[in-house]
């Protein structure tokens, strides 16, 4: 685990739960388990003195690219990998993801 400054912030996404679940019950479990989770990492990097952010359920993270910022649109979610049109990166879905929400969770933390 490195120290540097840059990895002083943890980010996540606002997911949109409704979308994924089929029924009332299945939205409140999920609803639950995902704030509960977030909570959990709130308190933990409050306790270590790091930043928390959460970014937006508008952010697009999954359809910007992480090496250009080029938006190449949408993806179904059985998309697990695809290739920005603008620079040629190939990219894993989620790890793309994550990266963008890190990179936008920092700029929110910096003002
Ligand atoms: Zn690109």
């Amino acid at each position: 685990m490195s120290h540097a400054r840059e990895n002083q912030t943890v980010c996540v996404e606002t997911l949109n739960v409704k979308g994924l679940a089929r029924s009332r019950l299945a939205k409140s479990v999920h609803d639950a388990g995902w704030s509960m989770f977030v909570g959990m990492l709130r308190y933990k990097a409050a306790r270590h003195g790091r930043t928390f952010v959460r970014v937006g359920r508008t952010f697009p993270s999954s359809q910007l690219c992480s090496g250009c910022g080029y938006r190449d649109g949408r993806k179904p979610l059985h998309v697990r990998h695809w290739t920005c049109t603008e620079c040629g990166a190939v990219h894993d879905r989620d790890v793309n993801a994550a990266r963008n929400i890190l990179d936008e969770g920092r700029r929110i933390a910096s003002g």
